[in-house]
């Protein structure tokens, strides 16, 4: 973090924007415009050749979204930042910036599935090939680095079963091979888990989720050093265009300043729902960060828990249509409890057996643990639990009976 502020809370407040630049509003404008006037044309000059600072038109650059980017810098810990419209424009702009044809990513064994769609696509059309790793020790890393390889990717947690990835340890052995670490942070927000401070180079977020926070917007996140993301401003943000309205990046900004209380009450909740979930008869597994290397690298384990219920995909359904306020969606970090069905929903893309190595069985489900009160969210999963319990017992004895 930069210097000028001692604490996340604070910076989460009052980074990138000084209410004195703007007539004292205390909320940051919201630029809503296209493009943006010179006073004359010599100075239209000046700013295009890059000699003077200013705003030109809304796709290489406005207030609102600066003041965003700026902000999201400063709590990552990074030089630069960029905001896209969505977390795939982020995702894609930063791959493609990093590589050409032929060349080679090694990633997270487990990735998000559109990211995995993209990494499909690369190799489809310009041969970029790919490895997955679990990354469990330097060895591991070094033995699927090849000469062409571009950059290592990596999600930790991995959705859906939370598995974690030492990210220092991977930085190290990155730096012998002067190969940059992207890392997809979406999952833990800078508030638990800062890649930048580990040694990474390159941190990704779907700010759909934690960082807005509120489930009402779709956008992404990019920080790094300055020379890289400059890079990108000027090739793949500037010319594939996929940028954020100011009006989202006005609603990230917002949902920033209270990133820290939401986290907090996030993992508190979670923490509590996974002893719960761990003492339910129904439930078999329970996964959630934790172990060394969440200690080391995140400083809670946030607000996603996977579970897995005994019986089948069905006993599943069941499970979710017995809820009653908890949500069945996809998407997460919101106020409301979300639950999903990995194996149908977010993953049914990935080929069935790939999802058995990756762990995501049929009686998996994904829950994001929401900011309704916790007892109310237990109290409802439990009688789902119960219900379908019974419904399990039932059909033993029938099977007994026989
Ligand atoms: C949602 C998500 C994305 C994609 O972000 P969008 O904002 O939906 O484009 C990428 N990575 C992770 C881990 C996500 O959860």
């Amino acid at each position: 973090m930069k210097k000028k502020y001692d604490h996340f809370e604070t910076a989460a407040i009052h980074a990138g924007y000084d209410s004195k630049d703007m007539m004292g509003s205390l909320s940051t404008p919201i630029f809503q415009t296209s493009t943006f006037t010179f006073d004359t044309a010599e100075q239209g000059e000046r700013r295009f050749r890059g000699e003077e600072e200013g705003f030109i038109y809304s796709r290489l650059g406005n207030p609102t979204v600066t003041a965003l980017e700026d902000k999201i810098a400063t709590l990552e810990g990074g030089e630069k930042g960029l905001a896209f419209a969505s977390g795939m424009a982020a995702v894609s702009a930063v791959l493609v910036a990093l590589t050409k044809a032929n060349d080679h990513i090694l990633c997270s064994n487990g990735l998000y599935g559109c990211t995995f769609g993209l990494l499909t696509m690369m190799e489809e059309k310009y041969q970029i090939t790919h490895d997955f790793s679990a990354m469990r020790t330097k060895e591991e890393v070094r033995s699927l680095i090849k000469p062409e390889t571009a950059c290592i990717y990596i999600e930790t947690p991995i959705n859906p079963t939370m598995q974690l990835i030492d990210l220092e340890m991977v930085a190290e052995v990155a730096k012998e091979y002067e190969i940059p670490v992207v890392v997809d942070n979406t999952f833990s927000s800078p508030y638990l888990q800062r890649p930048l401070e580990l040694g990474c180079d390159v941190v990704i977020h779907s700010a759909t989720k934690y960082i807005g926070g509120h489930g009402d917007v779709v956008a992404g996140l990019v920080v790094g050093k300055r020379d890289f993301l400059d890079s990108v401003q000027m090739t793949t943000q500037k010319d594939i265009g996929g940028i954020i309205s100011p009006f989202q990046a006005w609603l990230l900004l917002r949902g920033l300043k209270t990133l820290p209380v939401r986290m907090d009450r996030h993992s508190e909740q979670a923490e509590k729902m996974v002893e719960k979930l761990k003492a339910h008869p129904a439930v078999s597994n329970v996964y959630y960060p934790s172990g060394s290397i969440q200690k080391k690298q995140m400083s809670r384990g946030g607000g996603m828990i996977s579970f897995e219920i005994e019986g089948t995909k069905q006993t599943a359904q069941e499970l979710m249509n017995h809820l009653s306020f908890i949500k069945i969606a996809v998407s997460l970090g919101d106020t409301e409890t979300l639950i999903q069905h990995p194996a149908t929903m977010t993953h049914a893309v990935v080929p069935e057996k790939s999802r058995e190595q990756m762990g995501i069985t049929d009686q998996l489900l994904r829950l994001s643990v929401g900011l309704e009160a916790w007892q109310d969210i237990w109290n409802d999963l439990e009688q789902a639990l119960n219900k379908i319990e019974k419904s399990l017992s039932n059909k033993t004895s029938s099977m007994v009976n026989k």
